[in-house]
């Protein structure tokens, strides 16, 4: 079914529940994430002390990281650099380039390489045309910025297809 193409592989209540064990298992050596509403609400300007122990794990087990988020770069910028984590601002998700750029700056393969994000019509839907395996997580904050607003009335009435089907099983925060 061509709403299957929206369907994470895996989904999480958030990021705190992936960790790098459960990731090297399945042969993956670097994350993708997305930042608004993923990492931190999509208005707070900097990571929070629970995230920037969360990155030291994964790179503590080896993990490359990369920060792809469709916001502008002084948004993903001010963010990002404080973290020393390689960013890619105004990507365009779900279009493939920026997924395909990300795996080349970490050197890495479409298998080695998850996608981590909270819209399924940019991060998911990105991630899988992209080959690479996707998990979805609850939106950090119940608000979001202007554009993303239109996605997620999309984004519920693909969820409830879902549901229906019993493909996923959760309670939307919104
Ligand atoms: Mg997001």
């Amino acid at each position: 079914m061509l709403l299957d193409k929206f369907l994470p592989s895996e989904y999480v209540k958030s990021i705190y529940d992936i960790n790098p064990e459960e990731l090297k298992k399945r042969g993956i050596r670097g994350i993708i994430t997305d930042l608004d509403n993923t990492l931190v609400e999509w208005d707070r300007p900097h990571a929070t002390e629970k995230l920037i122990a969360w990155f030291a794990e994964m790179k503590r087990a080896n993990m490359k990281i990369m920060i792809v988020s469709n916001n502008n770069e002084e948004r993903v910028r001010i963010f990002s650099e404080p973290l020393n984590i390689p960013f890619i601002h105004k990507a365009r998700k779900p279009i493939g380039s920026a997924f395909r750029k990300a795996m080349k700056i970490m050197g890495l393969t479409k298998e080695e390489t998850v996608m981590i994000g909270d819209q399924l019509l940019t991060d998911i839907f990105g991630g899988n045309r992209a080959g690479i395996y996707t998990i979805l997580v609850v939106p950090v904050a119940k608000s979001d910025g202007f554009f993303t607003k239109f996605n997620r009335k999309v984004e519920r009435g693909i969820m409830a297809n879902f549901k229906r089907r019993g493909l996923i099983n959760w309670e939307e925060s919104n």
